[in-house]
């Protein structure tokens, strides 16, 4: 991330204390919970989570209904209404709910149950087996997502045993495929979509809270993504021997076409999300970077700013839309010349933008007709963002500043791609929320090997979770 030199000075201590002892003082709803119900869900919790990681739901190919068998056991057992969808042979969702008054419109938990590809040998631990060595859990899926989807489903399992009385329903949500195509999701809203499309909020994968030695730096809600715009870029010439070089051949007009693509630099651009994230992380800087970070209009106009962006890929990718050339190919042999050449682009469009005009602008940097550049994909998923200003982000904001005291709570455009955006097409304000902690070295452990998670993660992160979703659902007591 962007954040390096991190430091939390002492004035700022300070303040936060005297802040820390007045939101210390707001009663959050899991207060109300007796000690030792807490100290059984949290055993539930690791319990759970050794066995949900023991479920191997490696997609390709898949076998989430494995997972919803899981899901299934256990809601069945907490008498807790759910459903299950075998869309395609072992592929599965499962969708469950908790009645709310009706007063205000549903919540949706949502979790994918599959996990990426691992190779055994290069793990400590096996990848399914959940093995807990000095109170750190491993396991595919530990940190990408099931732990999430674990607790969630304890938050399920928690309003049901405490009868909460909840103004919204609270829909679990857990869907196949997520890793690679979506297809549990695609089908869900193509055929189920009346089972939660009225929903006025959605929790998922996404968020960042990054722990170091001194503590939580920050809380991230990912609210805004941006969307992949793949383009092929293909050159035409004519073909010939090696031997007799051709000025303007097929593989020299793509390698100047993506010479002056590559020297294209799209305009920087300040959308709500970022300047609110720079503001809340200008704190964590110094100097120049503090006064950028906290004024971004101004910055923009500032060279040595947009300087910087372009060597700072966090920055760079928040502040435009980026183009990085991933693909190449030409000619199958090396005396041979061929009649065409290409290359792939990885391009990320920021929200809102449209990608007509972004293809026109290639097509004016290029500039030779005969290289063309099209779409890779004849259809366009819109970038899209949630609001910042919904009883959610205040659920959010209200929950960490009791557990992790401090640490401000940043909203983030995401470079990558999550279902967020799909459901927010659908109305929903969705966010990508995780109510646990982890060190970036826990964290660069999704999809790498050895993914972890500390076992005092998993008997908080429900608790915080709850506090979130209660603070939202919960009907105001008498
Ligand atoms: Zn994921």
């Amino acid at each position: 991330m962007v954040l390096a030199g991190w430091r939390r000075g002492l004035v700022v201590a300070a303040l936060l204390f005297s802040f820390g002892a007045s939101a210390g003082a707001q009663k959050l709803p899991s207060d109300a919970v007796p000690a030792e119900h807490m100290e059984q869900y949290s055993d539930l919790a690791v319990r759970w989570m050794q066995e949900y990681l023991q479920v191997d739901t490696t997609n390709p190919p898949g076998n989430e209904a494995r997972a919803a068998a899981f899901f299934k056991r256990i809601l069945d057992r907490e008498g807790i209404e759910n459903q299950v969808f075998e869309y395609a042979p072992g592929r599965a969702n499962l969708i469950a709910r908790l009645k709310g008054s009706g007063k205000r419109r549903p919540i949706i938990l949502l979790s994918h149950t599959d996990v990426v590809t691992s190779d055994p040998a290069r793990w400590m631990a096996p990848p399914f087996s959940g093995l807990i060595v000095d109170g750190v859990m491993y396991g595919r899926g530990a940190q990408d997502m099931k732990c999430e989807g674990l607790a969630q489903l304890v938050v399920m399992v928690m309003l049901k045993r405490e009868k909460v009385a909840l103004d919204r329903d609270v829909i679990f949500l857990a869907t196949a495929d997520e890793e690679v195509d979506s297809t549990g999701t695609d089908w869900m809203i193509a055929h189920h979509r009346e089972l939660f499309g009225d929903a006025e909020f959605l929790i998922t994968e996404g968020g960042e809270n990054l722990r170091d030695p001194e503590g939580v730096k920050y809380i991230g809600v990912d609210v805004a993504e941006k969307s992949p715009f793949w383009l092929v870029v293909t050159a035409h010439g004519r073909p010939g021997h090696g031997s007799r070089p051709i000025p303007d051949s097929a593989p020299n007009r793509l390698v100047r076409a993506l010479s002056r693509i590559l020297a294209h630099q799209p305009e920087l651009k300040a959308l709500p999300v970022t300047e609110e994230f720079l503001r809340q992380m200008a704190p964590s800087q110094t100097g120049r970077r503090a006064r950028w970070f906290r004024d971004l209009k101004s910055a923009l106009r500032d060279k040595r700013f947009r300087k910087a962006v372009e060597n700072d890929e966090s920055l760079d990718s928040m502040l435009r839309n980026t183009i990085s050339l991933t693909m190449l190919s030409g000619s199958q042999q090396t005396n041979v010349i061929p009649g065409e050449a290409s290359a792939h682009l990885d391009v990320r469009l920021l929200p809102g933008e449209d990608p007509k005009a972004f293809l026109e602008e290639m097509r004016l940097v290029v500039d030779d007709p005969n290289v063309s550049i099209e779409p890779e994909n004849a259809e366009f998923r819109v970038a899209n963002a949630s609001p910042l200003d919904t009883a959610l982000f205040d659920s959010f904001r209200r929950v960490a500043a009791r557990y992790f005291p401090g640490a401000p709570v940043v909203p983030r455009l995401t470079s990558g791609y999550t279902e967020n955006q799909r459901y927010r097409g659908l109305g929903i304000a969705s966010y990508g929320f995780s109510p646990y902690t982890a060190t970036s070295e826990e964290g660069a452990t999704e999809h790498g090997d050895n993914e972890r998670i500390r076992v005092e993660e998993l008997r908080r992160g429900y608790r915080v979770l709850y506090d979130v979703v209660t603070g939202v659902a919960g009907a105001p007591g008498p």
